[in-house]
């Protein structure tokens, strides 16, 4: 049985730590030509407690990280995810190995706006290990808007290399060899 929430060795504000946990998650992401394996934890701010986690494609459908923890969460407080701002009782951060998306070619709503939704008066602040490549979205603003709606973001400097060794590992490198 996963204990996945259980992170009894993680200090206050230790954001490596939690971005590295972020990263394992990704690594349990199944590799894919045509997305990018991320994983994503949302922490309670007052407490340090990993209240969610998730990585791409955790959960049925075309899922990313972000939006797998902010479902899981939803479902705990047992409500909608665009309710979800005003059920969480304290502020939380969220750490994501890759910059949120803020725009999805399926069509699918961004996790930039599913963050929005939450509110900045929940999610305090989102901790980035690496700003999205161009690879299927040139130019992602997606820390733009956060910020410009008075969400922090923080890069997390440290783990570029692995994050996107991890994040590509399903893609086509052949060709440039
Ligand atoms: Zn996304």
């Amino acid at each position: 049985m996963e204990t996945q929430a259980q992170t009894p060795n993680i200090n206050p504000g230790d954001h490596e730590v939690y971005m590295r946990l972020a990263l394992s998650l990704a690594e349990k992401s199944p590799p894919k030509p045509t997305n990018y394996r991320v994983g994503a934890v949302v922490v309670e701010v007052a407490t340090n407690k990993v209240l969610a986690t998730g990585y791409t494609l955790e959960l049925p459908g075309n899922t990313h990280a972000e939006q797998c923890c902010i479902e899981k969460l939803a479902k705990e407080y047992d409500v909608e995810t665009s309710q979800l701002g005003q059920a969480l009782p304290s502020e939380v951060a969220i750490y994501t190995t890759v910059e949120p998306c803020c725009l999805r070619l399926s069509g699918n709503k961004p996790c930039v706006e599913r963050i929005l939704d939450i509110g900045k008066d929940k999610v305090k602040t989102v901790y980035v290990g690496v700003q999205e490549p161009d690879t299927f979205v040139s130019g992602n603003s997606g820390s733009l808007r956060l910020q410009d709606a008075g969400i922090e973001v923080v890069h997390v400097p440290g783990l570029e290399h692995k994050i996107l060794e991890v994040a590509t590992a399903g893609h086509n490198t052949d060709q440039a060899s």
